[in-house]
């Protein structure tokens, strides 16, 4: 049940400030950081994270739009671990759509466009924040932006409550 998830601070989050609240929020849940660096990645690399699986679930404009905001600026690249730490992770970060992400998530606190208006403005929705949304985009994800040197096992404060 002890799961890694993946988890960016996208170029918006890391331009407005926004690195420190979102790495609180994580740390305050008992969730562990195990991995973290920051990095300006290629359209290339752009690729791997936004693979395929996007233009089929949400179109190829909607992935062109991913693959131009993602390259914009440097991101903050992370890896969680804890109880159902996928789930808890999206749970915490909010809906993919500001208009409807609930209050208390990082999306419904700290952003509010639609889908319409990202849409006529021929932009992705800027949302500050990328999580793995199952099992198998984690373990693809992990792999893809960490080395297994850059991942680190230690006790923190949390474990005593859990093993
Ligand atoms: P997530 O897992 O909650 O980030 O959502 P998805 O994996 O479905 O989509 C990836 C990202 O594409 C989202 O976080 C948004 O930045 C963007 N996106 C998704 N759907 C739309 C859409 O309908 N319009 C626009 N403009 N952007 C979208
Ligand atoms: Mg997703």
């Amino acid at each position: 049940m002890i799961e890694r998830t993946f988890v960016m601070i996208k170029p918006d989050g890391v331009k407005r400030a926004l690195i420190g609240e979102v790495i609180r929020r994580f740390e305050n849940s008992g969730l562990k950081l195990i991995g973290m660096k920051m990095l300006h990645v290629d359209k290339d690399f752009a690729k791997k994270h936004y693979t395929e699986d996007i233009t089929v679930r949400r179109g190829e404009a909607v992935r062109n739009m991913l693959l131009d905001y993602v390259v914009e600026g440097p991101v903050v690249a992370m890896v969680w671990e804890g109880v159902v730490a996928i789930e808890v992770v999206r749970k915490i970060v909010g809906g993919t759509e500001p208009r409807t992400a609930v209050p208390g998530t990082i999306r419904g606190d700290y952003t509010h466009v639609s889908y319409a208006y990202a849409d006529a403005k021929k932009l992705p929705v800027k949302n500050i924040i990328h999580a793995s949304g199952d099992a198998k985009d984690a373990a693809h994800e992990v792999a893809l932006w960490f080395s297994a040197k850059e991942l680190f096992s230690y006790t923190n404060v949390h474990d005593v409550h859990l093993y």
